[in-house]
């Protein structure tokens, strides 16, 4: 015998780049969505930003490129 309970699921389907405001639906195919680098944590003790208080960043690969990428390493997979 099996049981079921009814749940709502709550699922990502979509990001805003909070720098240039680029808007990306989640699809399969899409990498516009699936490259966006987002950042979602909980500030520690001694951080710059308070303790406790929370991150949170969605930047595009188009921003991240722009704003970052003089301290980025880009290399071939696995290495
Ligand atoms: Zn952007």
């Amino acid at each position: 015998m099996q049981f079921f309970t009814s749940s709502e699921t709550v699922v990502l389907s979509a990001k805003t780049c909070d720098r240039c405001g680029c808007h990306a639906k989640m699809a399969v195919d899409d990498a516009e969505f699936h490259e966006f680098l987002s950042v979602d944590r909980q500030a520690g003790y001694g951080s710059i930003f308070g303790d406790g208080n929370r991150l949170k960043l969605d930047l595009c690969q188009h921003c991240i490129k722009d704003v970052l990428s003089q301290w980025m390493t880009v290399s071939d997979q696995c290495q």
